[in-house]
């Protein structure tokens, strides 16, 4: 599907337009804040909880979840639910430290016993000292006994640490989700500009009048081997978009508010010199973000991608728009994993984001077979899905996301 044409800047143009909007209430259960307090709204079996007033999101309180030396810490809240129209659970969480966690799990049972339930056991590594939220399908719990969406009665938390260690795990938010995507939308990410997302991307993309989004920073430009500033037009012409990757691809986590902001104007300053419209759309430099590096890029940005990896599909409202997920096409994975994942974009209406450096005739750490994006792109371009597009493109198809 070809990407629609991306807005008039607004005057400011440092201002990139706020394509995303606040979540329909109407697609929103609040299943807890975790406010409620202890032995009210939830209650431990096993381990030690505690009320945390000073470390939350929202709200204005979150709890501390401690297990110690291999024992599982378990809390429990009484629900009267029906998750039977909904999509999604989002949880968020915080870990103080992810290398003494052997598992965090999510429970709902449709009796108070656990004898028939969902749950989903995990270990949350992709932030490990950051406020954590993701998005589960519902469809990625497992199943014990004979539960039914339609009736849940109660949801529960567990933590499991490792031998000899204590781990905490603050609990701040979990609600139901309503997608509302009508079908997968699948996007092609390019990182840093390398020739070959010109030259073999773009050509492969174009024969479906599909398009990308380049993250390009300010150095690579007039570096041989990497897209040029009239090759950067010419993808936009295309219908790609190009969002920022900061002008120097520095470790952010280890700037400063200031030098952060720095990075991302002198970049947008860089698009605007050339004639590249602002994008609502930044990557990481080397994926790295924290607190301090999202606030500042949520100033200037609707969408941030990560290169975190698990829980793949993100859903629409799109919650956790600064903690996009991707998949690097490289050589860590095959076509048909490739595609699997296509699959399971379509089965959750998800939002799946493929990302890439180089394409050529051998795949490495650093690129992924031109046959094989060939085939892949070809393969997605059937599926019921919008397939080849931008962010621009998704938010205006749901009114933002
Ligand atoms: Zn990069």
């Amino acid at each position: 599907m070809k990407a629609a044409s991306i807005p008039q800047r607004e005057n400011n143009w440092l201002k990139t337009p706020r394509i995303h909007r606040d979540p329909d209430p109407e697609k929103i259960l609040m299943i807890s804040q975790f406010d409620g307090g202890i032995g009210v709204e939830w209650t431990n079996s096993g381990g030690s909880i505690a009320d945390d007033a000073v470390n939350y999101v929202t709200s204005n309180k979150s709890i501390n979840i401690v297990s110690t030396n291999s024992v599982y810490t378990h809390v429990n809240k009484t629900l009267a639910a029906d998750f039977s129209t909904y999509t999604h659970f989002r949880y968020r969480f915080k870990c103080d430290d992810i290398s003494k966690l052997t598992g965090l799990t999510f429970w709902f049972g449709t009796d108070s016993g656990y004898n028939h339930t969902y749950y989903f056991a995990f270990v949350p590594k992709d932030e490990p000292l950051a406020w954590q939220e993701i998005i589960i399908s519902k469809d990625a719990f497992s199943v014990s006994g004979s539960p039914n969406w339609g009736s849940i009665v109660r949801t529960k938390v567990r933590v499991l640490a490792n031998a000899n260690v204590t781990v905490n795990i603050l609990m701040d938010e979990i609600v139901a989700i309503k997608t509302e995507a009508t079908r997968a939308s699948i996007i092609y990410s390019f990182d840093d500009g390398y020739l070959s997302q010109y030259t073999e991307a773009r050509r492969v993309l174009d024969a479906y009048k599909q398009a990308g989004v380049l993250f390009m920073t300010n150095y690579a430009y007039g570096q041989s081997g990497y897209i040029t500033p009239a090759q950067m037009l010419a993808l936009q012409d295309a219908g790609w978009e190009i969002g920022s990757h900061t002008a120097h691809h520095l470790h952010m986590t280890t700037l400063t508010a200031g030098q952060i902001e720095n990075e991302i104007v002198a970049n947008l300053k860089y698009f605007h010199s050339i004639g590249i419209r602002p994008s609502s759309v930044m990557a990481y430099p080397f994926g790295e973000n924290n607190d301090t590096v999202k606030n500042v890029v949520k100033k200037y940005f609707s969408f941030a991608r990560s290169t975190q990896t698990t829980f793949l599909n993100q859903s629409l409202p799109m919650v956790n728009r600064y903690m996009l997920k991707c998949i690097f096409l490289d050589s860590s994975i095959t076509l048909a994993q490739a595609k699997a994942l296509s699959d399971s974009a379509v089965a959750n209406k998800g939002i799946l984001i493929f990302a890439c450096h180089q394409l050529g005739a051998v795949a490495d750490g650093l690129t992924w077979g031109i046959s094989d994006f060939a085939s892949l792109v070809a393969y997605n371009a059937a599926l019921d899905a919008d397939a080849g597009i931008t962010f621009n493109w998704l938010a205006q198809k749901y009114g933002g996301c």
